[in-house]
Parts: C-alpha cells; structure tokens; sequence
C-alpha cells in the first residue's frame, strides 16, 4: 500500500507541473496535453512517466533537446514523498485525502511563488476551504482559536513593517493554523524564519541581496508546513 500511495503522489506530482506551469501562463490544466514548453512538440504517455521519463532522456526533451528543468522531477518526488508520508501518519482516511489534497495546492503555490513571487487565488481559496472543513471536523474550536491569533499577529507585522508580509502570507498561516493547530503553525512560524534568516544572510553574504531586498517568504512557509505536517511526531499533535 506503501508504494501505491508513493506512486499516486508522483503521478499527482507530475499533474501539479502541469499546474505549476500553466496557471499563471492563463493556459486550461486538461487541454491540451502535455507539451514541451519549448518546441511545442505534444507528448506521448512515454515522455509522460513520473521520475522515469525525467532520467531516461537526462533531463532532455526528446524532440528538441532543450533542457528539461529540475523541478519536474523535483515536485514529483516531493509530492510522492509526502503522500508516503500521510499515510503513515493517517492511513487512509479523511486526514489523509484533506492533508494530501492542500498540500498538493500548496505545492503549486510554492511554485509558482518562487517564480512570480504571488500566490494565485485558484489553489489559495480552495486550500482556505479545505482547511475549514479539516478545522471543523478535527480541531473545532482550538485550530479556529490559533487560526485568529496568529492572523492577527501577522496583520499586525504587516502593519508595523510596511512591505515585510504579504497578505498571501497571512492567507497561509491562517490555512496552516486551521490544519496544525496553535504548536503546529507556531513550529512553523519559528522554522521558516529560521531557514528564511540564513537564506537572506547567505544572498547577503554573496552579495546577490542587500538589507532591503525582497525575498518571497511564503515558499518558506510552505515548505515548513510540508515538514512539519508530514513528520509523524505523535506526542506532538497532542499538544492544543
Ligand atoms: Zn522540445
């Protein structure tokens, strides 16, 4: 069960390229199939596997040649490491299918917020949705409860350090505080500054950044919360 669930998530990973790549081109997910952004040229069920098509034509298109970029495979193992990952923690169940469908939006979010620097209402509202349902049914009232408080926190940081915060960031820790709860969204909070610091003394450092550059912070807040929800450290969701 193990494998299949690792293998439903690299194939839902490589679904998530897809929406990585197109939703803020303005292109429709389903049609048409898969292209290579390059020549254009459609691609067969071949050029199509998960992982493997990635390392059978090293990192290759096969039509073009053009270089294939390291994300593909990169989001697909993510994605089937992390649904490896909820299972484990959940089994199958209602846990499982809500952890694993917010965090494949979120995914896509961190993408595209790499690139773009914006987080697209498509994959934010329907997370915020399902992070109420997963709020409601498993952290009534205490996730509403961090969910309000650290919200706020974040507006307020908005607020005194114009420019610091955006507000797809307090979108984001209200959605993790709904699915972790007050300890959850704080390790959170506390991971993805710690990792956000060193990367922006390291840009300093090289001198690609200076005091004032703007670095996106929400990929390092998703990336916390896919770290942090999918470690199975069961005396900590004990904690309200
Ligand atoms: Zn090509």
């Amino acid at each position: 069960m193990s494998i299949l669930l690792f293998l439903l998530g690299l194939i839902i990973g490589s679904f998530l390229n897809v929406c990585i790549y197109r939703i803020p081109e303005g292109i429709s997910i389903v049609n048409p199939g898969s292209f290579c952004p390059k020549c254009k040229h459609q691609l067969s069920w071949l050029d199509n596997i998960p992982l493997v098509s990635y390392m059978l034509l090293k990192g290759r298109c096969r039509y073009c040649g053009a270089k294939i970029s390291i994300q593909y495979p990169l989001v697909e193992l993510l994605t089937g490491t992390i649904f490896l990952l909820f299972y484990i923690r959940f089994g199958i169940s209602a846990e499982f299918i809500l952890f694993a469908s917010v965090s494949s939006l979120l995914i896509v979010a961190l993408f595209i917020d790499l690139k773009y620097m914006l987080l697209p209402d498509v994959v934010i509202i329907p997370s915020i949705i399902l992070s109420a349902i997963y709020g409601s049914i498993y952290g009534f009232p205490h996730n509403f409860i961090a969910a309000g408080i650290f919200t706020l926190m974040f507006y307020l940081l908005r607020v005194i350090f114009k420019d610091g915060l955006g507000i797809g960031d307090i979108e984001l820790i209200f959605i993790f505080s709904l699915m972790l709860g007050f300890y959850g969204a704080l390790l959170v909070v506390i991971i993805s500054s710690l990792i956000g610091t060193i990367y922006g003394i390291y840009l300093i450092k090289k001198g690609r950044a200076g005091m004032r550059t703007k670095i996106p912070f929400g990929p390092f807040l998703i990336g916390a919360f896919l770290l942090v929800s999918s470690i199975n450290i069961p005396a900590f969701y004990l904690l309200r």
